[in-house]
């Protein structure tokens, strides 16, 4: 579901993209909290706004899910 408030994705989905998105998945990751999920940097509801734009540079650039697990941890992907 799109929301209008949605950031706008980079036409082309360069690697330095790619950086920034995984950093704001990880740094805008999920936070259990007494009333649910919440962005434990900005505490708004799960997935926030940074959250969502980083989840689809990642899947415009092709990355699969297991892709995007594996660099959040620290491992390496080759990147195209
Ligand atoms: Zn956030």
């Amino acid at each position: 579901m799109e929301s209008t408030d949605d950031l706008p994705l980079p036409p082309y989905v360069t690697k330095e993209d790619v950086v920034f998105a995984l950093r704001a998945v990880s740094v805008h990751g999920p936070e259990q909290r007494p009333d649910g999920e919440r962005c434990r940097k900005d505490y708004a509801r799960h997935p926030c706004r940074l959250h969502r734009w980083g989840r689809r540079v990642l899947q415009k650039r092709g990355l699969t899910e297991t892709q995007v697990q594996t660099l959040i941890s620290g491992g390496t992907v080759a990147l195209r």
